[in-house]
């Protein structure tokens, strides 16, 4: 049986990358779409991203 180097992504489904969505902390597990961007991919969702003051800043609107 041959041996894979380790780090080759060789066919095996078992193990895809994955990290909490910065907004919702929704595990994102990798997409192909991803594939080029993951680095930059932040939140699980475009609502997600439009949606990335409110983590920051919640409920701070009462002041307007
Ligand atoms: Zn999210």
């Amino acid at each position: 049986m041959p041996r894979k180097r380790n780090g080759e992504f060789a066919g095996n489904k078992a193990y895809l990358p994955s990290k909490p969505c910065a907004v919702c902390g929704r595990t994102m597990t990798w997409r192909r779409a991803w594939a080029k961007t993951w680095d930059e991919v932040r939140y699980c969702s475009e609502r997600c991203r439009r949606n990335k003051h409110a983590a920051t800043t919640p409920e701070t609107s009462r002041d307007v």
